[in-house]
């Protein structure tokens, strides 16, 4: 069994400037750590650069700017040791550093860094079957809306505006022919930040990789594009119904575990 996270972003391009044409992110595929950077621009500009484990500096800021800083909770823990050893071996941590996190784990969590870190390390078999969640840090979130919400009944509010946002997208892409890339690229992000999980809709980001408003031989055009964003709009519908019945069953599920 595999699990699989991914999170992109795209750039404009650092020598003409055209809008989403570098794409930067990790991933965590069958427990490999690694980062990527891609560009593929129409002014003929074209590289990459990938690696394992955690990514260069700068590249890591700008995931955190744009994803905010995830977070690894620990509600309960059986074996403080066997974790701990677990934080020593992918973190580097010494000994007394892990234990110290441990003490915090089920408040501030054992580990801060972007989601896909957070994803990475909470699938890691001792880790995983201590129940661990993998949430967005609020204080960031509130940073990163621009705004404080002030009471606790907003919190789930910015999940809301980011989801309307995705559907007045998705309109726009559906209605507007030969519809721009830069809206591709914000449906792509969104797609990615708010559905990690949900293979369709991760197939959909892909295929809006590929997405070229001109038709050329290796890109999905917008005929093609606009076809399947109309299946995101009813599949996010089903599964919109699905969250509601969910929820009135009460709440669920940390992320799937590995093996
Ligand atoms: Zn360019």
């Amino acid at each position: 069994m595999t699990n699989e996270v991914a999170g992109t972003i795209l750039l404009p391009c650092p020598h003409c400037a055209a809008e989403g044409m570098l794409r930067i992110g990790q991933t965590a595929i069958h427990g490999e750590l690694r980062w990527y950077e891609s560009l593929n621009c129409s002014c003929r500009c074209a590289s990459e650069s990938d690696g394992n484990g955690f990514p260069p500096g700068e590249m890591r800021s700008r995931i955190l700017d744009e994803h905010g800083e995830w977070v690894v909770i620990l509600p309960t823990v059986k074996s403080n040791a066997e974790t701990a050893r677990v934080l020593r071996i992918y973190l580097g941590l010494d000994s007394r550093d892990a234990l110290q996190r441990m003490k915090t784990s089920h408040s501030q969590g054992v580990y801060s860094g972007t989601r896909v870190e957070c994803e990475w390390l909470a699938n890691k078999p001792t880790l995983s079957s201590e129940h661990p969640i993998v949430q967005r840090r609020a204080a960031s979130e509130s940073a990163h809306q621009g705004r404080l919400t002030g009471n606790g009944e907003t919190d789930h509010a910015p999940v809301d505006e980011r989801r309307q946002k995705l559907w007045s997208a998705l309109d726009e892409f559906v209605s507007t022919p030969g519809a721009p890339l830069d809206l591709a690229g914000r449906i792509e992000v969104m797609l990615d930040d708010l559905y990690p999980y949900d293979d369709y809709l991760q197939e959909t980001v892909e295929m809006l990789a590929c997405y070229r408003p001109e038709e050329m031989e290796w890109t999905i055009g917008w005929g093609l594009m606009r076809s399947r964003l109309i299946g995101v709009r009813r599949h996010l519908e089903a599964s919109c119904d699905e969250a509601r019945r969910e929820a009135n069953e009460g709440e669920s599920h940390p992320p799937s575990s590995a093996g």
